[in-house]
């Protein structure tokens, strides 16, 4: 993946934000990659109907609008894809998206991920319309970091068309936008308007989180971050563990320092404003980790939704 940082994120990395200049500058380094696995959740090999849609969970799907952004996250899980026309959709893949959900009336929560569906306006208008013919979907939830990459191209026209029609669709389906943020100073105050808009669509706005080695694993820095997140109406609603994806070794924290750090916000934050902890394990799914406040024997491994035993010691895979 090559580097890409917009303007605004320039600017944050020249007035002294080391959180932003680490998460978006110096591609990864050949002598570090420990990790094996290139796409360690299956998405491509185990679970992908038709190309963009990943079918992972019975009642919900991502759909891949594209592996375009308008930055690119140096600890991106789609790393070896971002940037590239791999997964750009054309008219025939979204009609063959749109008839798989047609077929599959169990499905009634689609997730719009990627890439940037935001990036992309008019491709993510398009899967929205057809969407809007799928009755059985009931919720359209849009993963977006726009806000934080770009909060000007927010006020585009293209955008500006599509949270119109997000607002139209909204007495239909019910549409939630997750925002990928993971430190405070990326909520200068441009973000937080483009946050706003997004808001006046009437959906739910949730945010997502990374916890970063040396940029976010600390519990001051979080506490910060997701009080503003509240404070904004903002929910957090995950904070993942980084994935073993192989270039991101250098941004994988510790697994017993991210609980000590998680439990301690549990007990200074409120609930609502206190994400679920999670480690998205290979071929399981989004697994919480259990906070500190049991005893609990161990935490090298845990137990998927199927009940099986899995080690979570995969960097010797
Ligand atoms: C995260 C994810 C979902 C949604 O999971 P929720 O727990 O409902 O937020 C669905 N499909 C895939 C492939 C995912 O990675
Ligand atoms: S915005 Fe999301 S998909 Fe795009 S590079 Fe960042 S983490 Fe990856």
């Amino acid at each position: 993946m090559e580097e890409r940082i917009t303007p605004h994120l320039r600017q944050l990395i020249s007035g002294g934000s080391g959180a932003v200049a680490a998460q978006f500058m110096g591609a990864a380094k050949g002598n570090q990659q420990l990790f094996a696995m290139e796409d360690p959740l299956g998405e491509e090999s185990q679970y992908s109907p038709v190309k963009g849609i990943i079918h992972k969970y019975p009642n919900r799907v991502l759909w891949k609008v594209s592996y375009r952004c308008a930055a690119h996250c140096q600890f991106c899980t789609r790393l070896r894809q971002i940037g590239t026309s791999d997964g750009d959709l054309d008219r025939d893949d979204i009609d063959r998206g749109i008839a798989y959900l047609r077929d599959h009336p169990e499905v009634d929560d689609v997730i719009l991920s990627g890439g940037d569906p935001l990036y992309t306006p008019s491709q993510t208008l398009h899967i929205l319309e057809g969407l809007t013919g799928a009755e059985a979907v009931r919720v359209i939830r849009i993963g977006t970091r726009l806000p934080i990459h770009s909060p000007k191209s927010m006020s585009s026209p293209h955008v500006g068309r599509l949270l119109e029609r997000i607002a139209e669709i909204s007495s239909e389906k019910t549409f939630f936008f997750l925002a990928h943020v993971n430190h405070s100073d990326e909520l200068t105050a441009d973000a937080r308007e483009a946050l706003k808009l997004l808001r006046r669509t009437t959906a739910t706005l949730l945010s997502q989180t990374v916890f970063l080695r040396g940029i976010n694993d600390e519990v001051g820095i979080l506490k910060t971050l997701f009080r503003e997140l509240y404070y904004l109406g903002v929910l957090p609603y995950y904070i993942y563990r980084c994935d073993y994806v192989r270039g991101l070794e250098r941004f994988v924290c510790d697994l017993a320092r991210e609980r000590q750090i998680m439990t301690e916000l549990r007990a200074n934050l409120s609930g609502i404003a206190c994400p679920t902890y999670v480690v998205d394990v290979i071929g399981v799914g989004k697994i919480p980790v259990p906070l500190d406040f049991w005893d609990v024997p161990q935490i090298s491994s845990c137990r998927d939704f199927a009940g099986n035993t899995i080690d979570l010691s995969q960097k010797e895979n």
